[in-house]
């Protein structure tokens, strides 16, 4: 390997992730060729702003100008794939078969939407969201449409029937699970978001399976197994897979991503890191490896790779949190909350302000908040430094209540 200040650094993704790497190199003062390989031909861009506005024919996305590329001299290969990784060789090699030298490999590649499984999904007006151009694509769909059926209740989901209603479309959620955020967050929020939905005008079917999608050319309804639905716009939402087949291919362990060790490193080739929503790694907040998918997640795995081939090593131990704006609803999430055994609610000074505390075995591990900022922000000063919080401290009180509390507690002994 080259010496470490001057070693090549080859990011594969120009996402969330692989921004934060090269970014965080130079800012580091890493001197070595930064080459950055981007498979969509916008500059780098965040993903939220997608669905939870709609677009037609501009959007600023991007995460920094070009020029902020050209003056830290990063050079990124907008609209090219890399299509192998020759670990022999350290080497990769693109879509046009050029072959580019490593010394350090980074795999930013992301994750793809999972297909919709049922016919008619190739008619128009059927769209699934994750890149600028889905988005643009269902904003100028929204401008005429009528009818907008969304398939899945997830945060994607959620957020993109808000954005409908708004357009003052008639929209209903379809979902297979009997409840919304099945697997993201406490059943007792469910039931409250799906209330705030319903009050906003949205029609929301849990336990309801899409059959087909049908039209001539474009869609027309969306047969369910509790009957057809009329539709001029579907978007479908129904979860991400890693992409995580480079890696694969070449021979590195993946299971639903690549698998990393503490310091987001392969476990099976060193010179090769993975981060962001592609990566499955250990994480002290998460029994065994975990794989997330958030802006927090994506930004600060790739910001520890990039101080680590700078020369500061650290393992991997950001509190996992996320948010989802749903219309005007503010879902905020600080923990996880996988294997939680009691979860107890707290009311805000309105009633539009909630949180639910997840504990287990006694001990706060998530909070999930809606309309409540401030919650949120005492969750993570609580959950960041470890510090212990039981169901008994929070009877009849909030978290902000208690930081508060023991803070004038120390300044008093
Ligand atoms: C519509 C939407 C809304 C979201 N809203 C929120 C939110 O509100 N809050 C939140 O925390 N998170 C949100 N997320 C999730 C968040 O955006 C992702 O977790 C984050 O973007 C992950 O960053 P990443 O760099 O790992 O992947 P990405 O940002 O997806 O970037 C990966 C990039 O790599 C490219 N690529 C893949 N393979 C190759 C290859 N072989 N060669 C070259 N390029 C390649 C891809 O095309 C892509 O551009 C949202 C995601 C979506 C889709």
């Amino acid at each position: 390997m080259s010496g470490t200040k001057t070693a090549r650094v080859v990011v594969v993704g120009g996402g969330q992730a692989g921004f934060s790497v090269a970014s965080t190199l130079r800012g580091a003062g890493y001197e070595g060729p930064v080459t950055v390989f981007a498979d969509e031909r916008h500059l780098p861009y965040e993903r939220p702003p997608l669905s939870k506005k709609a677009h037609t024919d501009s959007l600023r996305v991007e995460l920094v100008p070009e020029s902020f590329y050209k003056e830290r001299d990063i050079e990124l290969r907008l609209g090219e794939d890399v299509v192998a990784i020759d670990t022999a060789a350290y080497a990769v090699v693109t879509g046009t078969g050029t072959r580019v030298s490593y010394d350090h490999l980074v795999l930013a590649t992301g994750a793809r939407n999972r297909p919709l499984p049922v016919p008619g999904t190739e008619l128009t007006g059927v769209h699934a969201l994750r890149s600028l151009d889905d988005a643009l694509a269902i904003g100028r769909a929204l401008t005429t449409a009528r009818d907008v059926v969304v398939v899945g209740g997830g945060f994607i989901g959620l957020e993109l029937a808000q954005v409908a209603r708004a357009h003052g479309a008639r929209v209903t959620v379809v979902e297979l699970a009997d409840r919304l955020l099945s697997r993201a967050v406490s059943p007792q929020l469910q039931e409250r978001l799906r209330e705030r939905h319903e009050r906003g005008g949205v029609r929301i079917l849990t336990g309801t399976a899409v059959q087909s999608i049908e039209g001539t050319d474009h869609v027309r309804q969306v047969v369910t197994d509790r009957g057809a639905l009329p539709a001029d716009l579907v978007v479908y939402g129904i979860g991400a897979a890693p992409r995580d087949e480079l890696a694969r291919d070449a021979g590195l362990a993946v299971e639903d991503g690549v698998i990393v060790d503490e310091q987001l490193r392969s476990i099976t080739d060193p010179r090769i890191s993975a981060v962001g929503d592609c990566a499955r790694h250990p994480h002290p907040h998460a029994d065994g490896l975990v794989r997330l998918e958030s802006v927090q997640n994506a930004t600060d795995q790739g910001a520890l790779v990039g101080r680590r081939i700078a020369g500061s090593p650290s393992p991997y131990e950001s509190l996992p949190w996320f948010w989802s704006d749903q219309g005007d609803i503010k879902l905020q999430i600080a923990g996880l909350r996988a294997n939680t055994d009691d979860v107890r609610l707290a009311l805000g000074d309105s009633p539009e302000r909630l949180a639910a505390y997840a504990f287990r075995d006694d001990r706060l591990v998530a909070v999930e908040t809606l309309n409540w900022p401030a919650e949120h922000l005492a969750a993570r000063r609580v959950l960041e430094r470890s510090q212990p919080v039981c169901a008994a401290d929070l009877a009849g009180s909030t978290l902000g209540a208690l930081v508060r509390a023991r803070r004038a507690a120390e300044v008093r002994a």
